[in-house]
């Protein structure tokens, strides 16, 4: 058996993008699909003369569309590849969310066809000149992340960012996360922890929801010597619009979370 033509139809699609960055999450439910959406409309705010887009391979929970708000609308298929939907003039987001029928529509496939439908995501957007492409991955080191790794490993990824809590559960998984990056050879960006702290609306009183009983994610980080990006609190307005695909950075400019993102950002 030759090699995967895939690869090679990857890379001719994927070689003219400036940036491609994976975003993982060892556990489920850390927040990498809201952090995906959050950064992606940020450095889109940030460069208004680039083109940024996310491609959601998050098979079995594909939640772009609602995040971004723009659950619902179609993608059209035509010569040149499946057209993506467009947030923002310069923000687009293809995500197989588009493509079932009903949101509650369950997706249960075996490893082959996973893999075939993220080589076609890879290879048949028809993303137009792109300088950023941001890929959510679903939970843990599975078929989808070995697919991904292969097929962009020709394709000039840039690395990934890997999203965590500071819970204990969450970091031994973020762990595994990182030696599988190391195996496949994907550089690791950083790490941002996310619901770090949450500051109460009422007495203000700060409260650790995850207690770091070994020092978080930066401690994690310094002793692995991997970059840590910064931490995120629990926010409850950031739960409220990205339920309903509001957009938080600017529409709440002076949130922690939002300024903490914007540093995340100048970072990558
Ligand atoms: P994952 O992609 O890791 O499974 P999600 O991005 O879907 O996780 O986030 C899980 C839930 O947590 C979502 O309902 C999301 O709105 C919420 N969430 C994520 N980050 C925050 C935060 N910093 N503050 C408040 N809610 C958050």
């Amino acid at each position: 058996k030759g090699p995967d033509p895939g690869i090679q139809l990857v890379q001719e699609r994927l070689e003219q993008v400036k940036h491609k960055i994976l975003v993982l999450s060892g556990k489920g439910g850390v927040g990498k699909s809201t952090l995906t959406a959050l950064l992606s409309r940020g450095l889109a705010l940030n460069n208004s003369n680039e083109n940024v887009a996310v491609l959601d391979i998050d098979i079995c929970g594909p939640s772009q569309p609602r995040v971004l708000g723009v659950a619902g609308e179609q993608v059209h298929q035509s010569g040149s590849g499946w057209s993506p939907v467009y947030v923002e003039d310069n923000l687009s987001v293809m995500s197989i969310g588009f493509l079932l029928s009903s949101v509650d529509d369950a997706i249960i496939w075996r490893g082959p066809k996973k893999n075939g439908m993220i080589r076609q995501f890879l290879s048949e957007v028809d993303w137009g000149n792109l300088d950023y492409l941001l890929i959510d991955t679903p939970p843990g080191t599975s078929d989808e992340h070995l697919s991904a790794a292969t097929y962009l490993a020709k394709a000039n990824l840039t690395g990934a960012i890997l999203v965590t809590t500071p819970q204990e559960v969450a970091l031994l998984d973020v762990r595994k996360e990182i030696d599988f990056c190391h195996k496949v050879n994907i550089k690791i960006l950083g790490v941002i922890e996310n619901m770090s702290i949450f500051v109460c609306p009422c007495c203000k009183r700060l409260s650790e929801i995850f207690p770091a009983t070994t020092g978080g994610a930066k401690q994690m980080c310094m002793d692995l010597d991997v970059p840590f990006l910064g931490s995120l609190p629990l926010d409850p307005l950031l739960a409220r619009y990205c339920d309903e695909g509001k957009d938080y950075l600017t529409e709440l400019p002076d949130n922690t979370a939002t300024k903490v993102l914007c540093e995340i950002i100048e970072k990558l």
